[in-house]
């Protein structure tokens, strides 16, 4: 079986790791731990700015910044990005150092060290070809909180868009099944690396 993108380009999952014969998502719980802590990653940062976008607009103006498609690192020292800033990102992991502290805890915040001092990929760098096209939807993960307490996995210091016409939409449905992802909303088409 092949490699998948879930939800944002970048991490690429083992597809024999995620579904069963039949095609369907497995159980939690028969996810290996590292593919299960980026699937529950990827619920949590899905939607959020880009990054680089956010370094360059703040907090003031991120509405300006591009939602994150690609997503590289270790789930909590990810780093976001929109398709502009992944070269740079790239020139910076394979020409600044990146690739030399990769999986290490200053990751992250090397790169955005980095970008935020003004430091870019030239003009025309070239950026990765990602063969695969990543599906939208994530799997139906109950209570995440509870396989994860203490974990951590579930906090992002990121902003989110904000959007207060859906927070009060929200509200005044009082729907107890909250915003999280229902079996109703999953939508199993994917695509496959050709
Ligand atoms: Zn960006």
């Amino acid at each position: 079986m092949g490699k998948v993108s879930i939800g944002l380009r970048g991490w690429r999952f083992d597809e024999d790791e995620l579904f069963t014969d039949a095609g369907g998502w497995k159980p939690l719980e028969e996810i290996p731990r590292e593919p299960r802590h980026r699937l529950v990653r990827l619920q949590v940062v899905m939607n959020k700015p880009c990054d680089a976008c956010y370094l360059i607009h703040g907090e003031e103006n991120k509405r300006q910044c591009r939602p994150a498609s690609i997503v590289y690192g270790e789930p909590l020292d990810e780093v976001l990005l929109c398709d502009e800033h992944e070269a740079d990102f790239l020139f910076w992991f394979r020409e600044r150092g990146g690739a030399s502290i990769a999986g290490e805890e200053t990751f992250r915040d090397a790169f955005h060290e980095w970008f935020d001092d003004g430091d870019r990929a030239p003009d025309g760098y070239g950026g990765m070809e990602h063969v695969e096209e990543a599906p939208e939807e994530l799997p139906d993960l109950r209570d995440p909180e509870d396989l994860y307490e203490g974990e951590d996995l579930l906090a992002d210091e990121r902003p989110d868009f904000d959007d207060e016409a859906d927070a009060d939409a929200g509200d005044a449905e009082g729907d107890d099944a909250g915003d999280g992802l229902s079996v109703d909303d999953l939508d199993l088409d994917r695509e496959y690396p050709t």
